[in-house]
Order: C-alpha cells, then structure tokens, then sequence
C-alpha cells in the first residue's frame, strides 16, 4: 500500500502526469525482512528491477550486492559505491566484449548455461569463478523465466566441468524459480537439483561452493502473499533436507521483493466509455499502460491493486486500457478489473506495488507519449 510519505508526496507536489514514486524506508525494510529471513545468504538485489541510482545507493550503504546483467548495470552498481567484488554479472547472455570489459572493472563472478558461453568467459575473464544455471519449470510463478535460462542439470554438469578445464573456478549452481513465486516449494526442489550437480562433480574431484537462489520473493498484489521469514524457513528446511549440514554457501537474488511494494503509480483516467448503447461492460483508459511501464500486465499475468476514491461506491468489472494507439495496449480485458461505477474523466487512481519492473519497461516516446518519471523520496 502507498506510504504515508508517498501520499503527502503525491498531494503537496501534484506531479503532473502519470509517475513512480517510491519509498526508500520500504526498500529499507525489505533489506532487513530479507537478512533476518536468510541470515547465512548473501544478499545481490536484481538491478533490473529497479535501478534508480538512489535505491542502488542505499542498498550499497546497507552492504548488498548485486546482480547485473549489462555492462551498463555493473557501471551503476559500482557508481553507488559497491566494489566489484560485491558485483555478479548474471545474464547467461552475454557479449564477450561485455564480457571482457566488466572483467577489467574488476568482475570476477560470471553467470553460464553452456559450453559456448563458458567458452568466451573463459577466454575474456580468465580464471574467474562461474555457476551454471539449471532450468526450472517456472511452475507457481505469475511470471515465470523458464526455458528461457538455464540447462537440464546433467549439462550443468558437463558445462562445470569444461569451465574448470577452461583454468575457470567452478563455483557453483545457480536457478530462478520464477518472478512472484507463491509456492514455497519451488525451491526444494531446484535444490534437489543443485545438489545432484555437486555430487556428480564431486565424484570427478571438483567441489562447487555455491548456491545461487535467484529470485522470485513476491509482491502483494491482490492476493496476501507469504512473508519473507516463511520464505527464509521453506528455504532453509530445504537446503537442509539436500544438502544435510554440509550446508554450501548461499546467494539470493531478490528483485520484486526488494522493491516492488515500495512503489505507486499514480495515473489518470483519461475516458470511460462503452462500444454500444446497451453495452454493459465500459472501457476505463488511464494515461498509463503496457507501454507506459505497465509491461507485466502483458497476458494478463501480474495483476496490480488499484485505488480511487470512490472506492466506497459499488463497483462493476470494466476493462482497463492504456492511452496509445496500438490494440494491444489493453491491460485487463479476458478477467475485467471491478472499478467504482461513479469513476469518471479526470479521477486519480493510485496502481500499488509498482515499484518494481516499471519505470524501465517503460517505452522512450511511443505516440508522444514521454516514459514513465520515477520520483525516489
Ligand atoms: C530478474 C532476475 C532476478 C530477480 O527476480 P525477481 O523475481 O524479481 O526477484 C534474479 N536473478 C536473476 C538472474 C534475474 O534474471
């Protein structure tokens, strides 16, 4: 929910224009909710998610590191004071030059899927450590990253063992088990899966040190979501389930969780209106949509908590579309969004838990339109 300090914010300022504002003591919070919840886990916060210099800066403070996956982003990570030993480059999609040119800004943890990336690493990082990525089905997550990512856990193993041929230091395995992740069983059994790596390695004489958890720490939307010491304790049970007490070093990798409910949108409703005179369904445009950073409504999957207020007035579903030209600027139209039928042109509404995955989404001028404003306070 919108802080205080966010409403105070939006009401004295009056930013004019759909815009991100974001708390810095929610992100605080998070921080500690997730070191209380994983005290023995490092902690590297997914800059994709949210990369205002602000929020990187106050992470540093903290002691976090990061998660990269650019150039661009190990730049900022180091400009907000971490060093770059604080700094994973963890896309398994990577240029070598890229790969080459964050090794000499002193990055020596590398993300891998296959022998062909090993190959570069190995060629622009020499003797840096690397974990695999194992694939993960994704199941239970509103915006899960499988396929995509990652290799069945037999080539992990054949990928560690050429990157350690390679004069690479195999370290260790990493997964994702899919943004907003509400099934706290996701992770035992990706863990199951790491620890069939270490022992295969193992065997030929090669000791992998880490477990790399990713992220998947959920936001609220609409649906309460488990808290971040039930995560801690899911995780820990399961670590210890696999891994006995021999337990590996731990990296987790939170994105959405570290800031998504420290954000609100705050947007407009530009028009509401119906197809036909006998319509009963209307259409509610606001001045934000899928190209406006709300991205993650694309299929319908991550559906955000709106506020107005007429929030007392009864309500009726409506489908709920962005201001540009294009057809596929419609956020909620197979499930419609109930919204107060006295909404009207000009009402404020607030999107909650936006504070992550949005202002980035957001497109540079599509029909004019300028990206989203993120305001950091
Ligand atoms: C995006 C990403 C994360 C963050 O995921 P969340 O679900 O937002 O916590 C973590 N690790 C990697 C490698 C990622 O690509």
């Amino acid at each position: 929910m919108a802080t205080q300090r966010i409403l105070d914010f939006i009401n004295t300022r009056r930013p004019n224009g759909p815009c991100m504002v974001l708390d810095l003591e929610v992100v605080r919070e998070n921080f500690h909710n997730f070191e209380m919840a994983l005290p023995e886990s490092k902690i590297f916060y997914a800059v994709k998610a949210n990369p205002a210099p602000e929020i990187l800066r106050l992470l540093a403070s903290l002691g976090s590191n990061f998660d990269t996956a650019s150039v661009a982003e190990v730049e900022m990570a180091l400009d907000a004071g971490a060093s770059a030993d604080r700094i994973s480059f963890g896309n398994t999609i990577k240029k070598e030059r890229d790969i080459a040119r964050a090794f000499e800004l002193g990055i020596r943890l590398f993300a891998v899927d296959c022998v062909e990336e090993v190959e570069k690493v190995a060629r622009a990082a020499p003797g840096a450590r690397v974990f695999c990525r194992v694939l993960t089905d994704g199941a239970g997550a509103e915006w899960p990253l499988s396929r995509k990512f990652g290799c069945v856990p037999a080539m992990a193993v054949d990928v560690l063992r050429v990157a350690q041929q390679l004069g690479l230091d195999s370290y260790g395995v990493s997964f994702h088990v899919g943004s907003q992740q509400t099934d706290l069983a996701a992770w035992d059994r990706a863990l199951g899966d790491a620890k069939q790596v270490f022992d295969a390695l193992a065997k030929e004489g090669i000791t992998l040190k880490m477990v790399n958890m990713g992220g998947g720490f959920p936001t609220r939307y609409l649906k309460d979501v488990p808290t971040a010491q039930a995560y801690g304790q899911a995780i820990f049970q399961a670590l210890s389930k696999h891994f006995g007490n021999r337990l590996p070093e731990t990296i987790i990798e939170p994105g959405r969780g570290m800031v998504g409910n420290a954000g609100v949108i705050k947007a407009e409703v530009v028009l509401v209106s119906k197809k036909a005179a006998n319509d009963n369904v209307r259409w509610v445009y606001l001045d934000i949509g899928k190209f406006g950073g709300l991205a993650e409504t694309m299929d319908e999957a991550i559906r955000y908590q709106i506020t107005t207020l007429r929030d007392g007035d009864r309500s009726e579903p409506c489908v709920l579309a962005g201001p540009t030209c294009d057809s596929a600027d419609v956020m909620y139209e197979k499930n419609p969004y109930p919204l107060p039928v006295s909404l009207t042109i000009g009402d404020e509404v607030l999107i909650e838990g936006t504070g992550a995955y949005t202002t980035t989404y957001s497109a540079v001028a599509f029909n004019g339109f300028e990206p989203l404003r993120s305001y950091v306070i």
